[in-house]
């Protein structure tokens, strides 16, 4: 079994945080190891919420009473806050959007339409989500550019010889991720931002799955782009960042129009708009959970992003070791650099059978293709198991879910 003895986190004092895992499913204690596709919230985190709309509850930017100043301050003050957590030069390179999936559509479509034509280079990986792959999908059917793919090997790790040599004069973006959600697979973001650069070409970073698991610093790694959110990172749903290098935010022309991103708006004359981030915050956004994002990021800090990375780390050990006993069982993600996502699928029994059976015993893991398709059906699957980690889980939890796992492979192998 991993030892846990030289770590410091206190997972019993952590976990009074979570008032959700207290509840029990089919009568039985949840097992939340569902974390890659949304981790849960701290008190601390839904207290905002009643805090928010039961004393300061105003639209923000144009009030000049006290409620709206508040709300302001409090919205703007969650700028800096993110600002930190990646280690930008400055607050006005962060864009609250709606998620990754947002933020990576607001790079397409205003980044995109402006620089890419006609006969230019995209380069994405094998490795990504949906959502960095149907936006530069969409674009290339409008505009006419090539997507090219960075290949995986048999351990999902990309291929970084293969990488290097994609580059021509044409290659404009590379738009990869930093962590795989399907395998976990932890990419070298700052070297392939290095190469990127070398060639003259922008990198984009979907840090969905890494803002969770290690320290970013968006500067070290050198990127242009840096996108994540908020749900994922125990802070609430509909609220995520983007982060952009300012003279390249300067440069883009406005996604979304309406009202907050302009300076002047006139019938006869043509519109201006804000200055930067808020020329890319159209319209009344998401305060509530802005303000929540900000407190999630406050709490994770408090732990600390390396101690809460090296405990998953050696939930993902035990939990790698426990499954080896289970006969069928293959891992699919055998990278050697891995963040705490354990993905698998077993001889003989559906993926989707397994996730039903051990729900009912508590055990929340998710199944199907993860919004990775390409990924999946290059290592020959349609859906895979996965069981992913979060700082608030044990190895206790890890143990209910292989015993969980015997029980069920067993009855349907
Ligand atoms: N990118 C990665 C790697 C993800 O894991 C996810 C969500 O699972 C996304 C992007 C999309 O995130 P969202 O749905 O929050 O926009």
């Amino acid at each position: 079994m991993a030892d846990f003895s030289d770590l410091t986190l206190d997972v019993a004092k952590l976990r009074r945080d979570f008032p959700i895992l207290d509840r029990e499913v089919h009568g039985k204690p949840l097992v939340y190891l569902d974390n890659a596709a949304t981790s849960q919230t701290p008190r601390q985190v839904i207290e905002v919420f009643d805090d928010y709309y039961g004393r300061y509850n105003a639209n923000i930017h144009r009030g000049l009473h006290t409620l709206a100043d508040e709300a302001t301050a409090a919205f703007e003050g969650t700028r800096e806050t993110v600002r930190a957590f990646l280690n930008a030069a400055d607050h006005r390179e962060i864009v609250f959007t709606r998620g990754t999936t947002e933020a990576i559509n607001l790079v397409a479509n205003s980044w995109g339409r402006a620089n890419l034509k006609a006969g230019d280079e995209v380069l994405i990986s094998r490795l990504e989500h949906h959502s960095n792959i149907v936006p530069w999908q969409l674009l290339a059917g409008e505009l006419g550019f090539t997507i090219k793919v960075i290949p995986v090997d048999e351990r999902g790790a990309l291929d970084l010889a293969a990488y290097r040599d994609l580059f021509t004069e044409r290659t404009k973006l590379v738009a990869v991720n930093h962590i795989s959600n399907a395998f976990g697979t932890v990419n070298p973001v700052a070297e392939m931002a290095r190469v990127a650069h070398e060639h003259g070409a922008r990198i984009l970073v979907d840090g969905a799955q890494a803002a969770p698991h290690q320290a970013i610093d968006v500067q070290a790694i050198g990127a242009d782009f840096y996108a994540f959110s908020g749900h994922k990172v125990y802070g609430p749903t509909g609220v995520g960042v983007l982060y952009g290098r300012a003279e390249l935010l300067e440069a883009m022309p406005p996604w979304q129009g309406g009202g907050e991103m302009i300076k002047t708006v006139s019938l006869e004359a043509p519109t201006t708009f804000a200055d930067i981030p808020h020329k890319f915050e159209a319209g009344t956004p998401a305060i509530a959970e802005v303000i929540a994002l900000g407190r999630a990021l406050q709490w994770v800090g408090d732990i600390g992003l390396p101690l809460i990375g090296a405990w998953e780390a050696r939930l993902l050990e035990h939990a790698t070791e426990g499954v080896a006993g289970i006969e069928g069982l293959r891992i699919l993600g055998t990278a050697p650099e891995k963040a705490g996502v354990l993905s698998f699928v077993v001889d003989g029994a559906h993926s989707q059978d397994i996730g039903l059976l051990i729900d009912q015993l508590g055990v929340a893991i998710r199944t199907g293709h993860h919004c990775a398709q390409p990924l999946l059906s290059w290592f020959g699957v349609d859906a895979t198991c996965r069981a992913s980690f979060a700082a608030y889980n044990t190895p206790e939890e890890i143990d209910v879910f292989i015993e969980g796992l015997d029980r069920v492979v067993g009855m349907l192998r």
